[in-house]
């Protein structure tokens, strides 16, 4: 019991330091009336996604039907969102900051060359929740992305990478696997 209190009085203060340093909201854990872990909460701000809202919506959703310890949650207005997501006429990428932070790009070159925006969004939003790509790979992968051909529509993760996400928001100390804080990953 003791421990399990040091552990998370830790964890909230990285969290505050990851805030102090990057100028990122944090994702502080939280616990329920009877101490299990909650699902860490993240707020996500499509409203730059421009005509790719409605699929970056879905892209959260099956996160939320695909993952236990997480939830991503359109941001209240007014409000910083932990995670930023946007269109433009690039590749799509994603930008991570701390764990369950950063920026995604939802990018138009890919999107006209027939790859599904759902499974774009997805993908893009599995970045942010610690995942690396894993290229080249099957349409049944989510991290496989472009790898997986234009005609591959699977925008869920596989159990394999739902198991890497529940892993990364499970543990209090957990920091983000893949690539480096702040590095760019395309596609
Ligand atoms: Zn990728």
């Amino acid at each position: 019991m003791h421990v399990r209190t040091l552990v998370r009085g830790l964890a909230a203060t990285l969290a505050v330091a990851f805030a102090l340093a990057g100028g990122q909201a944090a994702a502080v854990p939280s616990t329920t009336a009877d101490g299990a872990l909650a699902p860490r909460v993240l707020t996500y701000d499509a409203s730059g996604a421009a005509e790719f809202k409605t699929a970056v919506n879905r892209g959260a959703a099956i996160w939320n039907e695909s993952v236990d310890g997480v939830e991503l949650r359109p941001v209240a207005a007014g409000q910083r969102a932990n995670i930023r997501i946007l269109a433009d006429n690039g590749w799509p990428r994603a930008l991570p900051g701390a764990l369950g932070n950063g920026t995604v790009y939802i990018g138009r070159q890919a999107v006209n060359q027939g790859y599904d925006t759902v499974r774009i969004s997805s993908h893009e939003l599995g970045h942010i929740l610690g995942l690396p790509d894993r290229k080249p790979g099957p349409c049944s992968s989510l991290m496989s992305g472009s790898t997986a051909g234009t005609s591959c529509k699977n925008p869920y993760p596989n159990a394999a990478e739902k198991a890497e996400v529940e892993e990364n928001f499970g543990g209090a100390l957990v920091l983000p696997t893949g690539a480096p804080r702040n590095a760019v990953i395309v596609d």
